[in-house]
């Protein structure tokens, strides 16, 4: 019988092909995909294929403004993205669990792993972790291939699409938000703000076993997805007189719009020994009347996500979560410049918006 040769490694071979780009924010407002080399996977990183990449309202909020924390070089390149899967077409040398072909989706933020934040688990908080589209390296998810490492790379279950996966990371955000709150079911609790974040809480909230939750904004579309997505009551925050029965009654109160009014409201409708919950990021300062909540009342902030990521893709796969639904505008890569564009033009008519790199 005639011998084949045995194939060369996959990407060995292919490499000299694949093209890379990237898109580059040039000044904020203006973005422009650029060419950019293939990355070489360190031996703990594999090497991505992106396929598709959530815009998050701090990609957007980026675009708009330059990065929240400026880079210290002015000669900075700076990526935007990073709610981001697809597929791996090369592995480091000491890759063990993810082989050519498994799509994934990645988890942005890679902490140091030895700070006293990380030892305990709350790597989220770590003070040197190195989160695309920020500091230090402002390297975003919106290129074509993209070196991430083995540890924060999660393989998505067969039942399970690239397009989903890109959104586990806001989906996660919600999910920290609900277990940090302790949610069980009976319950009682509101969440201000159905923009993604808003309706990721309440769909983790729900997965928890939340039944009665009552969800406010200003937008009626978005009052109507969270009806769509289970709210038990829906109200419009421009209606004054919507809350005035139910001032100091919900167990947990969180606020997702990142909105100082809303931020305010908290503390006259949690119920004593309740929970307030800071999803949103709340620019300048917030007044609190300390007097309206010295019933043992819980304030907590909640950033990102620590050791979700798996949860999220289980309540995702199984159904129990629909992130899919939520997105409401998906553009091609080519058009990353419209898609900022838009993402600021028709704000309200957009809940999610996703763009597909490949
Ligand atoms: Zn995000
Ligand atoms: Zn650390």
């Amino acid at each position: 019988m005639k011998k084949f040769p045995a194939p060369a490694p996959f990407l060995k071979q292919e490499k000299m092909k694949l093209k890379n780009t990237e898109a580059i924010l040039i000044t904020p407002g203006k973005m422009e995909i650029k060419d950019a080399p293939v990355p070489v996977p360190k031996d703990d990183e594999v090497l991505l294929k992106v396929e598709y990449v959530g815009m998050c309202g701090s990609d957007i909020h980026g675009f708009a403004n330059g990065p929240f924390i400026p880079p210290k070089d002015p000669n900075q390149k700076i990526g935007l993205g990073h709610e981001c899967a697809g597929t791996i077409v090369e592995v480091g040398s000491k890759v063990k669990n993810f082989k050519v072909g498994d799509r994934v989706c990645i988890e942005p933020g890679v902490p140091c792993g030895h700070c006293r934040y990380c030892l305990s688990g709350h790597y989220n908080i770590c003070p040197d972790v190195d989160f695309l589209a920020t500091q230090p390296n402002y390297r975003g998810a919106l290129t074509n291939y993209i070196n991430h490492p083995e540890a924060f790379t999660y393989k998505l279950p067969d039942n399970m699409t690239t397009f989903e996966g890109a959104l586990v990371e806001p989906a996660a955000v919600g999910v920290h938000a609900a277990m940090e709150a302790d949610i069980k079911p009976g319950k009682k609790i509101i969440i201000l703000g159905a923009g993604c974040i808003g309706l990721m809480t309440l769909q983790a909230c729900k997965a928890m076993g939340a039944v009665d939750i009552t969800v406010s904004d200003v937008i009626d579309k978005r009052l109507d997805f969270a009806k769509k997505l289970g709210a038990s009551r829906v109200v419009n925050g421009k209606d004054k007189d919507a809350l005035k029965d139910d001032q100091n009654s919900f167990d947990v109160v969180f606020e997702t719009a990142g909105n100082p009014i809303t931020a305010a409201q908290t503390t006259s409708l949690v119920i004593r020994g309740g929970r307030i919950m800071i999803v949103g990021t709340i620019p300048g300062d917030t007044p609190v009347n300390f007097l309206k909540i010295n019933r043992e009342v819980k304030i907590q902030t909640v950033f990102r996500y620590a050791n979700n990521f798996p949860m999220t893709i289980e309540a995702i796969s199984s159904g129990r979560f629909d992130v899919k639904s939520m997105v409401t505008d998906v553009y091609n890569y080519e058009d990353v410049q419209r898609a900022f564009e838009e993402s600021i033009s028709r704000k309200a008519e957009i809940i999610k918006s996703v763009i597909k790199v490949s």
